[in-house]
């Protein structure tokens, strides 16, 4: 339902708790945010965004991060079914907006190559093929990217790598996704509302984009693989 990603110098949680409580208004039964700070570091609730920062721990450190609120579709509202979901190996967190109609399927041949499923959800499927093609190519956007391939149905969706703890990899297919551009620090969300107090500067991304961002900046590629030249809009909000 709603998504928040930070890279920067600052802590990342209290940034993406803020940022869940704008998203707020379009609704969800559970929430959830990990860190990357020498390995990832999860939280998730069935509950609101209250609930959840009372079991962010104050010192939540770590300037890389991502969350999300829930609107349950496949699998019952519990903490397990929050999102971040992780890889088996803990390298990998996603969180997603949308269905992956071909989880079933997905799923299934995953578990009969040995992989153990922590949750009922459609998105852990993605952080499972993220893994397996992040150890067969060398960066975090074509592990991404493969993935997606194999994947049919909508989606937003943000994705880190406890290996690469400088960057997040977001995209977008029939579920909203826009970049936030600050000062030496990089925003992505679901909705523009989750962002403004941060920055008004901001990049809309198309169906079937993709988008690497670090805290010096961020690339945008068509599905492709081309890099595509985009143009940072002001957005105009009183907030
Ligand atoms: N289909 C996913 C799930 O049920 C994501 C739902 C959403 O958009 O929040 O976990």
């Amino acid at each position: 339902c709603g998504i928040v990603a930070y890279v920067g110098p600052r802590d990342a949680a209290p940034i993406l708790l803020e940022g869940l409580q704008r998203l707020e208004y379009r609704g969800y039964d559970s929430a959830g945010v990990v860190v990357s700070n020498k390995g990832l570091k999860v939280r998730k609730v069935k509950g609101r965004v209250a609930d959840l920062a009372k079991v962010v721990p104050v010192r939540f450190k770590g300037g890389l991060g991502i969350g999300h609120t829930r609107w349950a579709t496949h699998g019952v509202p519990s903490d397990t079914n929050a999102h971040p979901h992780l890889s088996a190996d803990q390298r990998i967190a996603v969180v997603h907006n949308g269905i992956i109609e071909n989880a079933g399927e997905l799923r299934a041949k995953l578990e009969a190559d040995g992989v153990a499923f922590a949750s009922e959800t459609d998105t852990e499927v993605l952080a499972h093929l993220v893994a397996h093609a992040a150890d067969e190519n060398d960066s975090l956007e074509e592990a991404v990217r493969k993935t997606l391939k194999s994947v049919v149905g909508t989606y937003g969706i943000a994705v880190i790598d406890a290996e690469r703890p400088g960057e997040v990899v977001v995209a977008r297919n029939g579920s909203p996704i826009v970049l936030g551009i600050g000062e030496k620090e990089m925003f992505a969300a679901s909705d523009v509302a989750a962002l403004v107090r941060y920055t008004r500067q901001v990049v809309h991304l198309e169906d079937g984009e993709l988008a690497v961002l670090k805290a010096d900046g961020f690339h945008t590629f068509a599905s492709d693989a081309r890099e595509t030249a985009k143009e940072p809009l002001t957005v105009d909000w009183d907030a």
